[in-house]
C-alpha cells in the first residue's frame, strides 16, 4: 500500500496528518490515539485502585514529636515555638491515623489537628511543612489561596488544590488521601469588609466557605488534571478526613488586633498589660496570637475553628539570617562551594562577605528569601568568568568584592533607584 493510503486505525487520521504512525500486525496506530489511550489506561487504573505504588497503611513513619524536632533542626533555623508546635501537631495527626487503621469502632474519636503558621515571608513556614512531608514520606503540595475563587468565577475552584495533591501522589488516591497540603497566603482571603453581605466577595469569603468542604473531611470530586480547561476529564473522589492542611500566610497588621484584645482585655490586669508590652518590646507581640485575633482580622469562625492548632514564626534577625546561610544540610553556601567544587575551584567566603549579604537580606525584608538573589548578585560574574578559566583553582569571596558586584548589579541598582 502507499504510505499516503495509511491510516490510523482507531482515528482515520491519514499519515500526513499526525507526527508517528506507528504499525501493528494488522493495523496502524497514531501518536495523538497513543497519548489518548496511556490517559485512559492510567484514570481506569486510578480508579480500580490497581496500579501506582503500593499500599501506603505502613508507609509512614510514627516519629516522636522529638524526634521530629530534630529533624526538622536540620533544614529549619530557629523557629522553635514552631517546631515544637508542629511536631507536636504531626504526631498526634498520624496517631490519628495510626489508630484508624487498627480499629474503627473506638469510642473517642481523635480529632485532625490542621495548622496555621503565622510569620512574616521568608521566615520558614512554606520549608516547615516541606521538611515534614519529606519526613514523613507523604505526598505533599503548595497552593497559592490567591488563586483560589468560588465555584463559576475566573480562578481555580478549591478542588484545583486536591489535583495538585493527586498529582504529587503519582495518582494514587489513598496515597494522597494521607498527604500534606500547604495552602500559602490564607491571610488574604481574609474578609475584605466586616459586613459580609455589602457586595459578593468572591476571592474572599468565598473562598473560605469553599475551602471549608476540604477541611471537614468530604468526599470531594476532583478533575484529575485540575482546573476547568478539561471538563471532559472524569472526576476523582478523595476523601481529604486523613489529609493535613497546614496554612500559612503573613497576617500584615494583626498586630493591632491582638494589641486592641490584649489592652482591653487587660483593664485592671496588670500583668495581662505587661506581657503585652513585654512581647512588643521583643518585636514578639505576635506571639500573643489567638484564634480570637484570626477571626479579627476577617477568616470566618468556621474556617477558624477547623485549625485547632496554631503557631507564629519569628521575624529572622542577623544573628539567624548568617546561620540559614551556612548551617541548613543545603545551606546556600553549601551549595555554591558545591557549585564551584565541579568545575575544580574551591569557593571560601570571608566572614565580612557573609556579614555584607545577611545586611542587605535585612534591608530588603524578604526574610531569608532575599539571600539567595543577593548570593547571585555577589557570585554571578565569578560564576560567569571562573569556568574552565586556566590556572584557577580557589576564589575568595571578600566583603569588598561582595559590594562592587552588589553595587554594580541589577539588585543593587533597584535598591539605588
Ligand atoms: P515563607 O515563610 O514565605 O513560606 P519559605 O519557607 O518559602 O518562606 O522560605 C523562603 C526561603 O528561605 C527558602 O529557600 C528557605 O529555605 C529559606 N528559609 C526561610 N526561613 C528559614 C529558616 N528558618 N531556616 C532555614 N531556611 C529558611
Amino acid at each position: 500500500m502507499p504510505d499516503s493510503n495509511i491510516n490510523c486505525s482507531f482515528c482515520g487520521r491519514k499519515k500526513s496528518d499526525v507526527e508517528i504512525l506507528i504499525a501493528g500486525v494488522t493495523g496502524h496506530i497514531c501518536d495523538q490515539c497513543i497519548v489518548q489511550a496511556e490517559s485512559i489506561v492510567h484514570e481506569e487504573r486510578v480508579q480500580s485502585g490497581v496500579g501506582g505504588p503500593d499500599s501506603f497503611d505502613v508507609q509512614f513513619n510514627l516519629e516522636k514529636p522529638v524526634d521530629i524536632k530534630r529533624f526538622l533542626e536540620d533544614y529549619v533555623i530557629g523557629q522553635d515555638d514552631a517546631k515544637r508546635t508542629l511536631s507536636v501537631a504531626v504526631y498526634n495527626h498520624y496517631k490519628r491515623l495510626a489508630e484508624s487503621n487498627i480499629s474503627d469502632d473506638s469510642e473517642v474519636e481523635i480529632d485532625k489537628s490542621n495548622v496555621i503558621l503565622v510569620g512574616e515571608t521568608g521566615t520558614g513556614k512554606t520549608l516547615l511543612a516541606r521538611s515534614i512531608a519529606r519526613l514523613l514520606k507523604v505526598p505533599f503540595c503548595i497552593a497559592d489561596a490567591t488563586i483560589l475563587t468560588e465555584a463559576g468565577y475566573v480562578g481555580e475552584d478549591v478542588e484545583s488544590v486536591l489535583s495538585r495533591l493527586l498529582q504529587a501522589a503519582d495518582y494514587d488516591v489513598a496515597s494522597a488521601e494521607r498527604g500534606i497540603v500547604f495552602i500559602d497566603e490564607i491571610d488574604k482571603i481574609a474578609r475584605k469588609s466586616d459586613n459580609p453581605s455589602i457586595t459578593r466577595d468572591v476571592s474572599g469569603e468565598g473562598v473560605q466557605q469553599a475551602l471549608l468542604k476540604l477541611l471537614e473531611g468530604a468526599e470531594v470530586n476532583v478533575p484529575p488534571q485540575g482546573g476547568r480547561k478539561h471538563p471532559e476529564q472524569k472526576l476523582i473522589s478523595i476523601n481529604t478526613k486523613n489529609i493535613l492542611f497546614i496554612c500559612g500566610g503573613a497576617f500584615s497588621g494583626i498586630e493591632r488586633h491582638i494589641e486592641r484584645r490584649v489592652g482591653a482585655g487587660s483593664i485592671g490586669f496588670s500583668g495581662l498589660e505587661s506581657s503585652a508590652e513585654k512581647s512588643n518590646e521583643e518585636g514578639h507581640i505576635l506571639s500573643l496570637i489567638t484564634p480570637v485575633d484570626l477571626k479579627s482580622f476577617g477568616l470566618i469562625p468556621e474556617l477558624v475553628g477547623r485549625f485547632p492548632v496554631l503557631t507564629h514564626l519569628k521575624t529572622l534577625d542577623k544573628e539567624a539570617l548568617r546561620r540559614i546561610l551556612t548551617e541548613p544540610k543545603n545551606a546556600l553556601v553549601k551549595q555554591y562551594i558545591k557549585l564551584f567544587e565541579m568545575d575544580g575551584i574551591e569557593l571560601q567566603f570571608d566572614a565580612d562577605a557573609l556579614e555584607f549579604i545577611v545586611e542587605r537580606a535585612l534591608e530588603f525584608k524578604l526574610g531569608a528569601r532575599g539571600l539567595r538573589s543577593i548570593c547571585e548578585a555577589v557570585l554571578g560574574e565569578a560564576m560567569f568568568e571562573l569556568p574552565g578559566k586556566e590556572g584557577v583553582t580557589e576564589f575568595r569571596l571578600t566583603g569588598e568584592y561582595a559590594k562592587k558586584c552588589f553595587d554594580d548589579s541589577d539588585a543593587g541598582r533597584l535598591k539605588v533607584a
